[in-house]
């Protein structure tokens, strides 16, 4: 059961890009949740904004690599 959720404060950053992820719904910017499970690549990589609404993940992102990066950030 490896399955984590991780918040983003501030801009995503992938690689050297700095990726505009924004909520269609509030628009928020600033903070979001990853969800994904780091064992099992059938479950869906989702990120949600601060408020809980889901947030589509940008062609450029890789959703999946984001939740392997931020998971080594956190430890
Ligand atoms: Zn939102």
């Amino acid at each position: 059961m490896s399955t984590v959720t991780i918040t983003i404060t501030g801009p995503i950053t992938y690689g050297h890009e700095r990726v505009s992820v924004h909520c269609p719904a509030c628009t928020a910017t600033h903070s979001h949740r990853i969800s994904g499970d780091l064992g099992d690549d059938t479950i869906p990589v989702t990120i949600t904004c601060v408020n809980g609404h889901d947030v589509p993940v940008p062609n450029v992102l890789n959703a999946r690599e984001l939740l392997f990066t931020v998971a080594m950030r956190a430890e």
